[in-house]
């Protein structure tokens, strides 16, 4: 498959701190990527440096072929690059249903965004048995459902996932990756950063070790599932 997203030689951090110290990765069309490593690796900042949400220092990030290292997140968004950052961050006193209306804020994705809150709601029937509700209200799963759905909305050609499972209990986690798996399987490019290792490399198609702002590992994800080293240093076996 082509790359659709990647980075290249990509440095950023936050004043002093050098995080990413020239990270390479490549996302292709219609596949999910996992990206796994330990706590501050430079997982969360590479994703927002692929969002635009943090300038990058040195190297370049292409998206179809076009550098857009100079474009700012909004104006990724609009490319179709959508960050479902980590902590979820729905507003509380918003609906699912205006939610996810306020999802497909872009030119591109006003058009048709009925219909396509209804496909929201088949992908999550939850959503639609409480799309009444305030999302606050929501349980911590429904409320990561609803902000991948939020993203979903934007008409994204990339959807980039922060910790999607963050606290969530391990039956409601296995819905979300459930999820994504079937997202992937309808086209969509995901990339997702993931502290659970075992369950990221079961639905990724290539996965790339960070440690210490590098990639120190990538290749396909059953490899790296079987990989001893993998084994031992991430999943504890
Ligand atoms: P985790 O799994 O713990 O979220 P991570 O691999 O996602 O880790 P990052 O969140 O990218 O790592 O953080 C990498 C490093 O950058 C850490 O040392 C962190 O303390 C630092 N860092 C992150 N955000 C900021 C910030 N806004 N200002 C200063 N330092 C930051």
């Amino acid at each position: 498959m082509p790359t659709l997203l990647e980075a290249q030689g990509a440095c950023a951090g936050y004043g002093e701190i050098e995080v990413l110290g020239g990270v390479d990765v490549s996302i292709a069309a219609g596949s999910i990527t996992a990206v796994i490593g330990s706590n501050g690796a430079g997982k969360s900042t590479l994703m927002r440096s692929l969002a635009g949400l943090l300038p990058l220092r040195r190297g370049s990030i292409r998206f179809d072929g076009v550098d857009v290292t100079a474009r700012r997140a909004h104006q990724r968004v609009s490319d179709g690059i959508a960050l479902v950052p980590e902590g979820r961050l729905v507003f509380p006193d918003f609906t699912v249903a205006e939610t996810l209306r306020m999802g497909a804020f872009t030119p591109r994705s006003r058009k048709g965004w009925q219909p396509r809150v209804e496909k929201m709601y088949e992908l999550f029937p939850r959503l639609r048995e409480r799309r009444s509700t305030q999302a606050g209200l929501l349980s911590g799963g429904e409320q990561q459902m609803l902000a991948l759905a939020r993203g979903l909305m934007s008409l994204p050609r990339v959807l980039l996932l922060d910790e999607p499972s963050l606290g969530l209990a391990p039956a409601m986690a296995d819905e979300v990756f459930t999820a994504l798996r079937a997202i992937r399987d309808q086209g969509m490019t995901i990339g997702v950063v993931e502290q659970n290792v075992y369950a990221a490399l079961s639905i990724a198609d290539t996965a790339y070790v960070m440690e210490d702002g590098h990639v120190v590992r990538h290749g396909p994800a059953a490899a790296l599932i079987g990989d001893p080293s993998i084994r031992q240093a991430y999943l504890g076996l």
